[in-house]
């Protein structure tokens, strides 16, 4: 999943004073599961600005909504009745529903009340980590399963670098070093022949290198 944390509430509440009515917009998706812009975070958040705003006795209308997912056209439909009465709007979603918000209202201000972090995976609650840097062409049938782009801090794809230490990472001791998880993983599954092979440089075309990427299914599309 996408995960991501929410902005700072000072940042937050600067954004919302700028304007006279704003439309806060949850999504029930990865972000919800990471506890950062589902419908718990969007009342909350909702709750606090207009607390603060009569605190300071500030104009400030708040409208709230959560839909199931910002990056999908057919879900974020529900929102146009709403972003027809407010100013601006701000999405907490991940970069990428924020964006659609962007792109379906022209007209409005859309902000992000996420910082947008990374793919990972729920270790367990509260603890997320990153586990792909979705490269385009997934090599972890080589490495036992285990990412050496995402979860090496070189991105080595031939082995260590020689800088881990018991097992940690030189770059950060708190990480375990990719490498000998990989080293690990493959001998304990009998497969430790796979470190023999030399992956080839990689063609970084199918990851950022040609600017923002697409699929198309063609079997899929209308
Ligand atoms: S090899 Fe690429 S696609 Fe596969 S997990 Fe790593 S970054 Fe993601
Ligand atoms: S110590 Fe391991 S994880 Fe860290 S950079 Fe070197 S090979 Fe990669």
């Amino acid at each position: 999943m996408i995960v991501a944390e929410q902005k700072p509430i000072a940042e937050i509440i600067s954004i919302a004073f700028k304007h006279k009515s704003i439309l806060v917009v949850g999504c029930g998706t990865c972000v919800t599961v990471c506890f950062a812009g589902g419908e718990k975070e969007g009342k909350t958040l909702s709750s606090l600005l207009r607390m603060k705003a009569q605190m300071e006795q500030k104009l400030l209308e708040i409208e709230e909504l959560t839909v199931e997912r910002q990056c999908d056209h057919e879900f974020i439909e529900k929102i146009v009745p709403l972003a027809g009465k407010v100013e601006a709007i701000l999405s907490l979603a991940c970069g990428a529903g924020a964006q659609l918000i962007a792109e379906k209202f022209p007209d409005k201000i859309v902000y992000p009340g996420l910082n947008t972090t990374f793919l990972g995976i729920t270790e367990k609650q509260g603890i997320w980590k990153e586990r792909c840097l979705g490269c385009g062409t997934c090599l972890l049938d080589k490495t036992g399963g285990i990412c050496p782009i995402a979860r090496c801090a070189k991105n080595l794809l031939n082995g260590p670098c020689g800088g881990s230490q018991e097992g940690k990472c030189e770059v950060n001791p708190e990480t375990d070093c990719a490498w000998q998880l990989i080293y690990e993983r493959l001998k304990k599954l009998g497969q430790s022949e796979c470190l023999e092979e030399i992956i080839p440089v990689k063609d970084w075309s199918t990851s950022r290198d040609g600017g923002p990427r697409k699929v198309i299914r063609d079997d899929l599309t209308l």
